[in-house]
């Protein structure tokens, strides 16, 4: 546990912390907001309670679930749910009951393993509530739950089996060490993991069932918050050229990557690049409090992205110190992405020594204009803030990568390219929106752009490819409206919400 700012002596703080969190948990289980609250969790003794109005039950590693009272909040854990993806589009953003919550005792112990950083609980919205008042979308991400942890994961080329559309899936944790060992790090002989720079094997697997080494060159791509189903869908029926380009050479798992939890953008980017969860890598959620400095971090922002291995806790590898380490003085290059420590080319690192005090903020007014985009589709699109900034760094993206691959003797060995449209086309409209398929078109046209350029230069058939998001979407129904902060003060509780949803408790902890 950590340590809480409160009146009573030390030895009873977790006592009056457990009081305070038996009252906030009373409150947010009430069943006057269940349209709002899918569930709370917290840490107890090892364990992890999931509790909500209809049920609680208490989840351990390696254990059957034990039913504490009612129905269990996660009792469908099922990986592979709402497949095929007509049975998702038939059961959008749907009802505690009727859903499905993959790994939950596991991803909810990893985010509270971090005991400095992680809330005294966590609070997970129903895939309908909207909340605009405080940061919500008609399309968001950052739950438990399947749809938004759904992730979709292509393999492509050199070493990758053509099977096309598996049944299968698997972590985001797993496609670092797996792109880390295509490019030339060596598992540990006993636990076929890679291992940290404190000598521990990583949580992720290398999907080596999937591909096998041998390429000369290794690509790592993805698409923010580009959801797995319709992704697919989408590429089935022509409408993503590019993508279909990669499936004729490869293979898509259809149930994805599952996201750790929170499913949010700089927890999964870090889980995917570090091949460890929440709780050990420290970026626990795109905000947080650290009761170690007494600060919150708002780790998800243009003025910090570039100082995200500030954050990283110790011991911590990203896959291009794995790929360094193996293959000292090999070629490692970070396009447009926040975890970049220890890539030899780096955008953020651009933006590092730039000396801008705001970070990437005022360095946007270089960029390209985007009304003047080649790979925007629809016009209209750029009166969307975010969706016009993410095309702007997404073209900046493509010329990044055009310069680094000028001449396959530049190419890096290792390469990694963020893109941010798709997460703002679907937070904007929501998965299926118009707006939302058109950022999977725009990011599938420099994704066909960068490939004709291989082609070119005569490469195509020397690269593996790995394309993937850090998290699925589920649309907010605008009707469903509320929070849960007020219930909280109504019940006595002094407490700091960040996220919204992790909810930290005791005196002093109020902004
Ligand atoms: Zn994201």
């Amino acid at each position: 546990m950590g340590t809480w700012q409160i009146d009573a002596p030390v030895r009873q703080d977790w006592v009056v912390v457990d009081s305070l969190r038996d009252r906030a948990v009373d409150a947010l289980t009430d069943p006057v907001l269940a349209e709002v609250v899918d569930l709370v969790a917290w840490p107890d003794d090892g364990a992890v309670v999931v509790s909500n109005a209809g049920g609680t039950v208490r989840l351990r590693p390696g254990e059957p679930d034990e039913l504490v009272e009612g129905v269990s909040p996660v009792a469908n854990q099922d990986p592979m749910a709402f497949l095929p993806y007509d049975e998702e589009c038939a059961n959008p953003s749907p009802a505690n009951a009727g859903n499905a919550y993959p790994y939950p005792g596991e991803r909810l112990l990893s985010l509270f393993a971090d005991t400095a950083r992680a809330p005294d609980l966590a609070v997970v919205h129903t895939p309908r509530h909207f909340f605009p008042e405080v940061g919500g979308h008609r399309g968001e991400h950052g739950s438990l739950d399947v749809v938004q942890s759904r992730a979709p994961l292509l393999l492509s080329g050199p070493g990758v089996e053509a099977t096309g559309l598996v049944d299968d899936h698997a972590r985001l944790r797993d496609v670092g060490p797996t792109l880390a060992w295509l490019a030339g790090a060596t598992p540990d002989a006993s636990t076929g993991r890679l291992l940290d720079t404190a000598g521990v094997p990583v949580d992720g697997a290398v999907l080596d069932g999937l591909v096998g080494r041998g390429a000369r060159w290794v690509l790592g791509i993805l698409w923010d918050g580009a959801h797995c189903g319709d992704l697919l869908h989408l590429a089935s029926q022509g409408e993503l050229p590019a993508i279909a380009r990669l499936l004729g050479r490869g293979c898509a798992l259809l149930g994805g990557a599952v996201a750790e939890f929170p499913s949010l953008t700089l927890t999964n980017h870090t889980s995917i690049l570090t091949g460890v969860g929440p709780g050990r890598h420290g970026i626990i959620g795109n905000r947080f409090h650290d009761r170690d400095t007494g600060r919150t971090v708002n780790a998800n922002d243009a003025t910090t992205w570039h100082r995200s291995g500030e954050w990283l806790r110790p011991g911590v590898a990203t896959v291009f110190e794995q790929v360094s380490r193996a293959r000292p003085g090999a070629a490692t290059a970070c396009v447009n992405e926040p975890v970049d420590r220890g890539a030899g080319y780096s955008t953020m690192a651009v933006i590092r020594a730039s000396g801008s005090s705001d970070g990437a903020t005022s360095l946007a007014r270089a960029l390209p204009n985007p009304d003047g985009s080649p790979y925007l589709g629809t016009r209209e699109h750029v009166a969307d803030g975010y969706y016009a900034w993410a095309t702007q760094v997404d073209d900046a993206g493509v010329d990044q990568m055009l310069t680094l691959w000028q001449r396959p003797s530049d190419a890096p060995a290792l390469t990694w390219w963020s893109h941010a449209v798709t997460d703002a086309g679907h937070h904007a409209g929501g998965p299926r929106s118009p707006i939302a398929r058109d950022s999977l078109r725009d990011a599938d046209r420099r994704l066909g752009a960068f490939l004709d350029h291989l082609d070119l230069i005569g490469v195509a058939d020397d690269v593996v490819i790995l394309l993937t998001a850090d998290h699925g979407f589920e649309g907010a129904d605008t009707t469903c409206r509320g929070d849960w902060d007020d219930a909280l003060w109504s019940a006595g509780v002094r407490f700091r919400d960040e996220g919204p949803g992790f909810v930290y408790l005791g005196k002093g902890m109020e902004r």
